[in-house]
């Protein structure tokens, strides 16, 4: 089972605000120098675990309720269903949702998770202390945690789960390959952010090093098209899911997939 957990669609610009924005009556005009970005995390049921993959900002809806629980219910589980936490990266867009409440008190909004990151990753993410890309106290927060544990370089976190560090976006930035019963997916986090990254080659300037980000996409790309995955785009609402196949000339085809519910 994969399941996007869509937070919605926002406006970022230099100042690492995210602003939420309604297509039906907010105009991108309205806010200059503004990327219109969605924000996906995902749940994924392997034979032994439940996981989520990157946890989003945090939203909360009207109600007060967390998004990303709304739609964890919406697919038939529980916060405390969730065993295991992955974390390409440790950008604000992607950690909000690692704990709630207020600074110190905060908690893990995955109770009875572990949390996986790069041990370099966080290191270098409490170093950037003047950054507004991090939340330093919820980084501070999930440093001390008993259930954090930390990755070094790249290998296996059980049969169905692999880490491998992409650089690129961030120095230590990791991607996952993860296998369930119907697909092995592919989990480029900010590398691979969104399916046009694949369609068009650009330099993008919100990455640490540009140049090594756009090269990693082409071996993601023909990888994905070889090894026949699922990919998972973390900043595309419109197409979360895609199968990859390499089109000639170098280009990428890519071919949407439905989201997979308990049931289906
Ligand atoms: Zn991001």
């Amino acid at each position: 089972m994969i399941t996007p957990l869509s937070e919605g669609t926002f406006t970022v610009d230099d100042s690492k605000k995210f602003i939420p924005f309604d297509p039906s009556k907010d105009h991108l005009k309205d806010r200059p120098s503004s990327l219109l970005v969605d924000i996906v995390p995902f749940l994924i049921r392997t034979n032994n675990d439940l996981i989520v993959i990157d946890p989003g900002l945090g939203m909360q809806s009207a109600g007060g309720d967390f998004m990303i629980l709304e739609n964890i219910q919406r697919a038939g589980y529980a916060a405390e269903d969730v065993s295991i936490v992955l974390l390409s990266h440790l950008h604000k867009d992607h950690t909000g949702g690692i704990c709630y409440g207020n600074d110190p008190a905060f908690n893990l909004m995955f109770p009875k998770a572990t949390y996986y990151c790069q041990q370099q990753e966080l290191d270098y993410a409490l170093s950037r202390k003047d950054s507004p890309s991090f939340v330093q106290a919820k980084l501070r927060f999930l440093k001390d945690t008993p259930q954090l544990r930390l990755l070094q370089g790249n290998g296996q976190i059980n049969k169905e789960i692999a880490f491998e560090i992409s650089g690129g976006h961030t120095p230590f930035h990791q991607v996952f390959t993860i296998m369930t019963s119907t697909a092995t997916c592919f989990f480029g986090g900010d590398v691979l952010p969104q399916p046009k990254q694949l369609q068009i080659r650009f330099n993008a300037k919100y990455d640490y090093d540009g140049k090594a980000a756009a090269g990693k996409r082409i071996e993601y790309g023909n990888r994905a098209a070889k090894e026949d995955y699922t990919c998972l785009f973390f900043h595309s609402g419109k197409m979360p899911m895609a199968k990859v196949k390499t089109g000639g000339d170098g280009k990428f085809l890519l071919e949407k997939i439905p989201a997979e519910f308990p049931d289906s």
